[in-house]
């Protein structure tokens, strides 16, 4: 198996590993499985569907993501350039976040950056636009990256979610399950030197985990061998411009990791 084959079925496999500690329903089958019992000891796991996404929603949000039918997740996404991953994202309708918006805001920037920054999914600008980060937040990261000594043209941008969220709402479980392979799939064809994880739908969609975003940001995380910094999300530093110094601090970090004088 090719070096390439064999990362995308080590990605598929931690992808199902985590679907599974969520309880969510995973079938896989593979090739040259066993048939009969033994084959039950095998990748074919069926659980009961559970709440997906480790942070604490509203009640009301909980009953419509489990309430509304979605189609299942793309769990690999195939594809060896950015082109070819959105080929497969196509009009895409695997989560009700389709029904709003205006259009797909896949991503833009550098092909092969060595940074890239990940949000948490597109407004009304960015909806309008079809361009990430481009309403007020995203003028706030423009002057971020520029303070990084990068621009927006050397770096990739991108979201969790590729849909605007009704109302800028946050994304639901149901819909980051479902939008988020192709997340991976665009980190796994950049291969950034670099991370920057927006906010906690960022950090904590990448790094499985729901430690909140006042812990985790400024520490150095791993996310598929890529060093990952979690940060705080520009409409948060908006909302509460005291916090943007720690931004800085940690966006400083980064500039030194990438080998840039702050
Ligand atoms: S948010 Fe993602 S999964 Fe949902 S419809 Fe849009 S592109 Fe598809």
């Amino acid at each position: 198996m090719s070096d390439e084959r064999t990362e995308l079925a080590l990605e598929l496999r931690r992808h199902l590993a985590w679907q599974e500690s969520d309880g969510t329903r995973v079938l896989l089958k593979e090739p040259g499985a066993q048939k009969g019992p033994a084959a039950q000891k095998g990748p074919a796991v069926q659980k009961e569907p559970a709440p997906v996404h480790p942070e604490p929603v509203p009640s009301a949000a909980e009953g419509r993501s489990r309430g509304t039918k979605v189609e299942a997740p793309s769990v690999l996404v195939p594809g060896e350039t950015l082109d070819e991953v959105r080929r497969e994202l196509g009009d895409c309708k695997r989560c009700k976040l389709c029904e709003g918006r205006k259009q797909i805001v896949f991503g833009s920037g550098n092909p092969r950056a060595e940074l890239v920054f990940v949000g948490e999914g597109p407004g009304e600008e960015e909806d309008k636009q079809g361009i990430p980060f481009v309403g007020a937040a995203g003028q706030l990261l423009t002057k971020m990256i520029e303070a990084m000594k990068f621009s927006r043209d050397t770096v990739y941008i991108c979201n969790v979610v590729k849909c605007r969220p009704p109302g800028n709402r946050n994304p639901e479980p149901d819909e980051i399950r479902a939008c988020e392979p192709f997340l991976r799939a665009q980190l796994r064809v950049i291969k950034p030197k670099v991370i920057v994880a927006l906010g906690k739908f960022a950090a904590q969609t990448l790094l499985r985990e729901d430690t909140p975003i006042t812990r985790l940001r400024g520490q150095w995380r791993q996310y598929e061998g890529i060093d990952l910094m979690p940060t705080f999300h520009p409409a948060y530093l908006l909302r509460s411009p005291d916090e943007k110094k720690k931004a800085w601090m940690d966006l400083q970090e980064v500039m030194k990791r990438l080998g840039k004088s702050a």
